[in-house]
């Protein structure tokens, strides 16, 4: 009898628990797992917690059109999905893939707008740059920290 009763009980939990998972579904391509979980791990070095899963946020790779590398979408249900072009994919660096995530995802999670802003060199100082804006990109493994302290501080 106690047996059956524990059976029962395990049945409910797993059942409660696959609820909750279709209210809060994201699906985040496999290739751009990484690039999420070490989003989230560099918000959590600058004190931010977030998870991006629980925010509804999908990631996806696919051709998008006219020159465009990436995108954050919001869609009328309040998801939102970062899309980035396959082409671009599969030609890039780590670190590029790195730099047009963390973009998209300073919109989709961060809320953040395009900062076009340049050092005197012609460098951008923000990862959020629009890319049309006339400055250079020199996002490398030496600075790296400050364009994230940047984007997840604003410093
Ligand atoms: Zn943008």
């Amino acid at each position: 009898m106690k047996y059956q009763i524990i059976i029962f009980l395990l049945v409910l939990v797993y059942a409660c628990s696959s609820d909750e998972e279709l209210e809060t579904q994201s699906f985040v391509s496999s290739e751009m797992m990484p690039y999420f979980n070490s989003f989230e791990e560099e918000a959590i070095l600058r004190g931010i917690e977030i998870n991006i899963e629980e925010l509804g946020i999908s990631g996806f790779l696919e051709n998008l059109d006219n020159d465009i590398v990436g995108q954050c979408a919001s869609l009328t249900d309040g998801s939102r999905e970062v899309r980035i072009d396959e082409n671009y994919w599969n030609r890039s660096s780590n670190l590029s893939r790195e730099f047009v995530i963390f973009h998209e995802l300073g919109h989709c999670v961060l809320g953040r707008s395009h900062v076009d802003d340049a050092d005197r060199n012609g460098t951008c100082q923000s990862i959020m740059n629009s890319g049309l804006g006339g400055c250079r990109i020199r996002y490398g493994t030496n600075n790296r920290s400050n364009y994230l302290d940047e984007l997840f501080l604003g410093l």
